[in-house]
């Protein structure tokens, strides 16, 4: 799943954006895939691009994969649609909430409200190597400079 991911975030970057990518999954089918987008100023997430979309479809028993670690916001709406599980490559320590999922506990009366399984760290390295690709090609911008601290890691 995480390779799927990979390959849209792929076609992101061929259309000049962040390479980041995600599909959803229902059952074996994908039912969704977006990355992210950049436009008018605003970062539309693509995981929750493809979450948006899956949910327009009536998609149930869903599984999520992108290729770097999902934010609280696209956390929180993975929970809200009642995914199960989420697959991810490359870690993202200025925003990824991998540690919030492990870590959530359901309030009283809120069972049903419960985080996804995360698995994170697949194909990692690969994936470093798509944001090195970007990094090498993309004008200098806060978004680039950014996305060098996950390929450095400082
Ligand atoms: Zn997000």
């Amino acid at each position: 799943m995480v390779l799927a991911a990979m390959e849209v975030a792929d076609e992101g970057m061929a259309q000049g954006e962040l390479p980041i990518g995600a599909v959803v999954v229902s059952g074996d089918e994908i039912v969704a895939r977006a990355y992210t987008r950049d436009s008018e100023g605003r970062l539309k997430h693509a995981d929750l691009l493809a979450m948006i979309e899956a949910d327009g479809k009536g998609a149930r028993d869903l599984r999520l994969a992108v290729n770097l670690e999902p934010c609280l916001m696209c956390l929180g709406a993975a929970m809200s649609l009642g995914v199960k599980e989420i697959f991810y490559g490359l870690d993202s320590p200025g925003d990824g909430a991998a540690a919030t999922a492990r870590s959530w506990a359901p309030g009283p009366g809120m069972g049903w409200y419960r985080a996804p399984e995360v698995h994170g760290g697949i194909r990692a390295g690969e994936v470093r190597e798509q944001f090195r690709r970007y990094c090498g090609q993309a004008p200098d911008t806060a978004l680039r400079r950014w996305a060098n601290t996950l390929v450095t890691g400082t």
